[in-house]
């Protein structure tokens, strides 16, 4: 709104500059006779030096001012870097840093480039399986979440390890056998190792991602396992690129659809997932009812942000959109991707 009376303001200068005016004031000139004085002989327009006594005058006035061309400069490196595309799209540069044991868990350039793909078309509603959304659903689906990716750079490193710690990172320092992250400022950094073991030593973890208050850390990023990457030769069920995906959406500030524990039944702040006690498995049949607080509600089981496989998730919600949006917006957390 503030905007738009902004717009108006500068177009109601404008226009008191434009030739427009100079046909008006000749009109007013034929009304008035030849009346020497009223009448410009050279074009004036006083809009600057008004202005210069404003600011002069009101420190508010010149902070925003100020704030105003800041916002304008921004805007227009971020163009010229091609990173918010014509659309509004804002166009994420991602780094995959591969380290593998064997030469199978060397994932190829071509399976990187199918999930570039696969990202570009869930988040932009293009996915092949969009029109499964259930119909009661469709009216909270996102459409085109206005978010690409593009992969910029892809570093290769072999390792003799054969399983990496999440709560070591290691496979994020060189200094112990991993990979440093690209300017995680600027860039979505993906690991990809041959196994992700928990602080038990146990396998079994598909992947995992740091939400925005990690931005730009030396670890923020996706680490995911090479049996996840794209989908040729990836691992069914989890062979369609889907964990990434899903990984993404928490590097884009989404929880699962219950919440940011294991408690179940908690506020994913989207008002437009139905609360969920926890989350659901394989291919359930819609529809599903859970229950949370008493009320049963049809789960949205086919959301990315669930734990099905990944041929049973297709969507993400209205609400869940500008979530992500925020963090990519030029003043949220992750501005620097643009
Ligand atoms: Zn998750």
């Amino acid at each position: 709104m503030k905007k738009l009376f902004f717009g108006a303001l500068v177009l109601s200068f404008m226009s008191a500059c434009n030739s427009d005016n100079i046909s008006n004031q000749e009109e007013i000139s034929q009304d008035t006779g030849a009346t020497t004085g009223l009448v410009a002989s050279k074009r004036s327009c006083p809009s600057d030096l008004i202005r210069e006594k404003a600011l002069k005058n009101d420190p508010a006035l010149k902070a925003r001012y100020e704030a105003n061309e800041l916002q304008a400069e921004n805007f227009k490196r971020d163009l010229s870097m091609g990173k918010v595309l014509a659309d509004g799209t804002v166009e994420i540069p991602v780094v995959f840093n591969v380290i593998y044991n064997t030469a199978s868990q060397n994932v190829s350039d071509a399976r990187i480039a199918e999930q570039i793909a696969v990202l570009n078309a869930d988040y932009s509603a293009t996915n092949s399986d969009i029109n499964k959304i259930p119909s009661a659903f469709q009216p909270s689906a996102a459409g085109n979440v206005k978010i690409s990716f593009k992969l910029v750079a892809t570093n290769r490193k072999q390792s003799t390890k054969t399983g990496w710690r999440s709560d070591l990172e290691q496979m994020k320092k060189s200094s112990t056998g991993g990979i440093n992250a690209t300017d995680p400022t600027k860039n979505m950094n993906i690991w990809v190792v041959n196994s992700i073991l928990d602080e038990n030593n146990q396998p079994g973890t598909l992947g995992y991602a740091y939400y925005p208050e990690s931005a730009g850390l030396w670890y923020d990023g996706l680490v995911i396992g090479y049996q996840y990457i794209g989908k040729t030769g990836a691992s069914a069920p989890f062979n369609l690129g889907r964990t990434v995906t899903h990984e993404v959406g928490h590097y884009l500030n989404l929880p699962h659809l219950w919440g940011s524990s294991d408690t179940g039944c908690q506020t994913d702040y989207s008002n437009d997932t139905p609360t969920s006690p926890g989350p659901n498995y394989g291919t359930p049949s819609y529809p599903l009812n859970r229950v949370c607080g008493g009320v049963s509600r049809s789960q949205m089981f086919m959301n990315y942000m669930d734990y099905v496989d990944d041929k049973a998730m297709f969507m993400f919600s209205a609400n869940q959109k500008t979530r992500m949006q925020a963090v990519v917006a030029a003043a949220g957390p992750r501005a620097g991707l643009r």
